[in-house]
């Protein structure tokens, strides 16, 4: 009998976040000021045929509007059902069951999780190793590289110069080299972006997120830029039909942003990344330079899951992360409009003032 499932899939689990519905949610690095009004104005727009028909078979709109606004033609455009399925599809089309896919540690979860997903073998080395010697990452011939730039969970960003190393050396690879997936998901945030490069080099994909800047994650859409045959053989891998007609729409008017809701938005998240930054170092709370919407901080009791459940308890959610290097156990914060930074600050020295308070009931 065939097994079912089959027998790699028998460790896998069902994604987890962690989260639970909060007054104030800084969870998940999405938009904290909404959704792109220009998106918005054509989901009001909606007809009937908006849901009674399929939509275009490789999202056309979407591609061209990427196409002009970065300066590349549309043959080198590919979208997905959120960049999850831009990674998810470009592993599919670059790797075999059984090759290596190899990343710097700790990044988005996700990469992993697709690699197992597609029976693929995940390799991850340790962030400082990685920057120190770009070629730790190649050993065990990967057939997929993937770095995410600004990085999730920690902010980092990559130097462009380390980028250039490793697709240099990747390129030198017996048979062409892996393909290098750049997740480029909280590139607003960090002021630039390699997709230029990605047209130039022969084995590199940009995948780009319409969730995080453009505040669209409820439609589920992604995109991704690449050479005219790597993008190719994505679309291959992607199938017809992944992006629904008012996604396709709604996104293509995001990424053409006419009203220039996005600049503005990201210069008042980047404002308050900075005085988010310097309220936690008054309160001497280590934390981890950022170049996306999030900053990474040490948990103040060394317990991430202790002080988020207790943040969560005072109405804000957060994310805890583990044994994160140079931070220990450490708490990850979306940042937003202020006075919802404001509600969450509260609720640290709420929790702040608990750790220090001596034990109640010890007598002492
Ligand atoms: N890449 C990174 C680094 C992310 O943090 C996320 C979302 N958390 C994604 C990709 C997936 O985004 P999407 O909603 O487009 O699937």
């Amino acid at each position: 009998m065939t097994p079912f499932p089959r027998a790699d899939y028998q460790s896998l689990t069902k994604y987890e976040p962690g989260r639970r519905p909060a007054e104030v949610d800084l969870s998940d690095n999405t938009n904290l000021w909404g959704p792109h009004p220009d998106a918005l104005a054509r989901i009001r727009e909606a007809t009937p045929d908006d849901v009674r028909c399929y939509p275009e078979v490789y999202a056309d709109t979407l591609r061209t509007a990427v196409a002009e606004r970065f300066g590349v033609a549309p043959e080198c455009v590919t979208t997905g059902a959120g960049s999850d399925d831009i990674l998810d599809s470009a592993f599919r089309a670059a790797a075999a069951p059984g090759a290596v896919v190899s990343f710097p540690a700790p990044t988005f979860v996700m990469a992993g999780e697709l690699a197992l997903m597609n029976g693929m073998r995940p390799r991850a080395v340790a962030w400082a190793d990685a920057m120190r010697d770009p070629e730790q990452l190649l050993e065990e011939d990967p057939a997929i590289v993937y770095v995410c730039r600004p990085n999730n969970p920690t902010g980092a960003l990559a130097p462009a110069r380390w980028m250039e190393r490793l697709l240099d050396r990747a390129g030198d690879t017996a048979g062409g080299g892996p393909l290098v997936v750049l997740d480029e998901a909280y590139a607003d945030f960090a002021g630039e972006t390699l997709i230029a490069w990605a047209v130039e080099r022969p084995r590199l994909l940009v995948a780009r997120t319409c969730s995080k800047a453009f505040g669209l994650a409820g439609l589920r859409c992604g995109f991704g830029v690449a050479r005219p045959d790597v993008a190719l053989e994505v679309e291959k891998s992607r199938g017809p039909y992944k992006v629904s007609r008012l996604t396709t729409e709604t996104a293509a008017a995001a990424v053409r942003d006419v009203s220039g809701w996005t600049p503005k938005v990201v210069a008042e998240c980047l404002a308050n990344r900075a005085r988010l930054r310097d309220e936690l170092a008054k309160r001497g709370l280590r934390q981890l330079e950022s170049h996306a919407n999030f900053i990474l901080f040490a948990a103040p009791s060394g317990s991430g899951a202790d002080d988020m459940a207790a943040l969560r308890d005072d109405g804000v959610q957060v994310r805890p992360f583990r044994a994160i290097p140079d931070l220990g156990d450490a708490l990850r914060v979306t940042v937003g409009p202020w006075p919802l930074l404001e509600r969450f600050l509260a609720a640290l020295d709420r929790r702040l003032a608990a750790l220090s308070a001596p034990l109640a009931g010890s007598g002492r």
